[in-house]
This record gives structure tokens, sequence and C-alpha cells, in this order.
């Protein structure tokens, strides 16, 4: 009997050690990752340098209090708001959290401007955490099913639909902001029209609404640009990051520019744990590495030859709906559930994803080479083929 909550079906695998794109299990077997622990491991695993950043940080200083100045976390709000243009950071331990902060931020703006019950504009299949009020933003029903009462001050509407924000604005006059995964990941990899973002942008400045991104997942290099954001060129007022930011050390960010700059005032939020000198070396090494290592290119070019193997495999397969993403967030939509194929590619040696149960989804790490490339594709094609008894 295990003494862990059951909060997870987990696969009867556990890993030992893992370098660069490669994991292995207890028995010593070796498994390619085309995961990377759900998009957070981007520069794969044990980086000599990402590893060496964790010891000396480690041995110089782990934890201190935001009570006092946290000199490493200057430095990463420095860096993250340089790549982003954006003017402020806060720092937590998890996407959620960073989500939360957008919430608070965006409400005590609403507060600012007399609106008494300010309201969020959120999307179907959104997922923004597990937390009370993020799971009361997240689109999904199944996790959202016995956590009742869910926490009020959002409006819900179809994704990729300028159309349906415009007509709830028409009618609700308390919306103080609108938070969009430009890919959603977890609700099966959607990637939202440039044109569909930068009129949402446009509405949001139009009715002084703050365009909040939730780039948790597609931020820090994994589209092929340091955030998904800037292939819309719309910049948000407020952006969650998260997953890859620390390579697998727990920290998220909220970011805020413009009139959601300067929100905050002591007092209003925080946290013990956020923004450490342990998990910001890590992320200030990560950045580092990403940039030096030329990993956003390499996640442009790696993603285009993985989706290209993809259709080229699959085409004329009857039961692929469609493959979609952008740079290594890629999604491949059948027709039916399709959770099987995690457990068959597992046999073969290879960790993948099925999400929103018919989207078996990849996001492997940014370190991916041309022959990794092929190899992932060499091993999920058949066994989608097989599936799909094509
Ligand atoms: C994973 C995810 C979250 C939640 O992050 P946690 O660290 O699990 O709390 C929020 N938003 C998006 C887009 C995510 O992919």
């Amino acid at each position: 009997m295990s003494h862990l909550m059951n909060t997870y079906a987990r696969l009867p695998i556990a890993f030992t050690r893992g370098e660069g794109v490669w994991l292995w299990d207890e028995a010593g077997r070796r498994y390619l990752d085309a995961l990377a622990g759900i998009a957070v491991n981007g520069l794969g695993h044990g980086h000599p340098r990402l590893v060496k950043a964790i010891a000396d940080q480690a041995a110089q200083l782990i934890h201190t209090s935001n009570i006092y100045r946290v000199l490493r976390q200057e430095q990463l709000a420095d860096r993250l708001c340089e790549l982003s243009g954006m003017a402020q950071a806060f720092f937590c331990s998890s996407g959620a959290e960073a989500n939360e902060a957008a919430i608070k931020l965006a409400r005590l703006y609403g507060h600012q401007r007399g609106v008494e019950i300010p309201t969020i504009v959120v999307m179907e299949k959104a997922w923004h955490g597990r937390t009370i009020a993020t799971l009361s933003a997240t689109g999904s029903r199944k996790a959202q099913a016995g956590f009742e009462p869910l926490v009020a001050g959002f409006v819900r509407v179809p994704y990729n639909d300028l159309d349906a924000v415009r007509a709830v604005a028409e009618h609700n006059r308390n919306i103080v902001a609108v938070l969009l995964e430009p890919i959603q990941g977890e609700g099966g990899i959607n990637v939202a029209d440039i044109a569909y973002q930068q009129g949402l942008h446009a509405l949001c400045r139009e009715r002084g609404w703050l365009y909040m991104v939730d780039e948790v997942q597609s931020g820090i290099g994994r589209t092929g640009s340091w955030f998904a954001f800037e292939h819309a060129g719309v910049k948000p007022d407020v952006m969650a990051l998260a997953k890859g930011l620390g390579s697998g050390v727990p920290i998220g960010a909220c970011l805020a520019d413009g009139a959601a700059a300067d929100v905050f005032k002591p007092g209003n939020h925080g946290t013990t744990f956020g923004g450490g000198p342990l998990v910001c070396a890590a992320a200030l090494a990560t950045l580092d590495i990403m940039a030096e290592e030329g990993l956003l290119a390499n996640a442009a070019r790696q993603g285009a030859r993985l989706q290209d193997a993809l259709e080229t495999g699959l085409k004329g397969v009857a039961g692929v709906v469609e493959i979609r993403g952008q740079g290594l967030m890629l999604g491949i939509e059948l027709d039916r559930p399709c959770a099987e194929i995690v457990k068959q590619a597992l046999e073969e040696g290879l960790l993948v994803n099925v999400t929103s149960d018919k989207v078996v989804r990849l996001l492997p790490p940014l370190i991916l080479e041309d022959g990794h490339t092929d190899q992932i594709a060499a091993i999920l094609v058949p066994i989608i083929k097989r599936f799909l008894g094509a």
C-alpha cells in the first residue's frame, strides 16, 4: 500500500538517471524523452553548466527571505524584462501561482479603477492550474468537478473567437482583463490565430482591459522564440511563466508592463519561497545557456523537421485529424481517445503524452538534434498507424 495520496494514475516506471535527451529506468533501460517533464527540462537532463550553477549557488546561499533584497532575483527580473520588453517581475514557485498573481493583479487593477466586481475573460479548454482560483479560470469541467463552489469573477468564451469577446463586452461592465494561452497546452495544443491575438490585444487597449497571457507552457523558447506572444507581435500587459524557466527547479514568474506595472504595493502579494537565490540561479543559467547554445533557433528548426516528418509519415492516414503547434510544442489530434499510445510508445523506449483525450503531445527538450527528431517520428508514426488500424 502506497502512502502517497492517490492524485496521479502513474505509469509503472521510475527513472533514476538522465543525460541530454535520454532517461534511464531502474532496470537500466534507456528512453528518448519527447516530453521533457511536460515542457520543463528544456536543456534536457543533467546539463553540466546548469548542474554546476545550481551546485555553486547551493554552496553559497540557498534561501534568505523576501524581507531582504535578493540579488539573484533582481538579476533574473532584469534579464526577463530585457528578453520580454516587460517592466517588472514577481517570482513564485509554480505556474498556478504565477497565474494567481496575474488574477490578483487584475482584480486590484479593476478596484483601483472603481470596478466593484472585477471580472476576467477566460477561454474554453484553458488550463491555468489547480489552486482554487486558477482551477476556476481553467476550462475543464473534469478538473473542476467536485471542487465547487468555484471562485467567481470569470467569464468564459470560446477560444479563437473575437466576436464572442466583443459580445461579452457589450453586456458586462465589470471586465478588467483577458487571460489567454497563445497556444493552449493541456487543452490540446490549440494555436490562437495571429489575427485573433492582435484583435484581442486591440480590444483590450480600446476598453482599458489588461491583456494577460499564460505562457507557463509556451514560454522560454519552447515555440522557437523566447515567448509565444512574439509570433503575433503584440506585447502583453501581464505574462505568467513557469515550466521551462528553471529547468526543473520550481520557479514561476508574473511579469507586468504598462498599466499593469506598479499595481501591487507592499503587503498586496508575496510568498516565502518565491525567487530565492537557488531557483533564480537555475533560471539565470537556463536563460544564458539557451541564448549561447542557440536553442530558440534549434527549437524552431527541429520543430519544423518533426512536424514535416509526422506529416509525411501520417499523410492520408484515416483517423489523423490534424498535426499542429509551433516549434517544439506539437500535437497530433486523432479522431478517438488514444491514451494507450503513451504505453505503446513507452514499450518502444519513447516518452510522449496524450492530452485532451485525443491529442498526442510532444514537448521534447530544446537541445534535440536531427537524429533524435527523426527517431521520435520513426518510433511514433508506426505506433499511431497501428493504433488507427492503418
Ligand atoms: C502547467 C500549466 C499551468 C500550471 O502550472 P503548475 O506549475 O502545474 O501549477 C498553468 N498554465 C499553463 C498554460 C500550464 O501549462
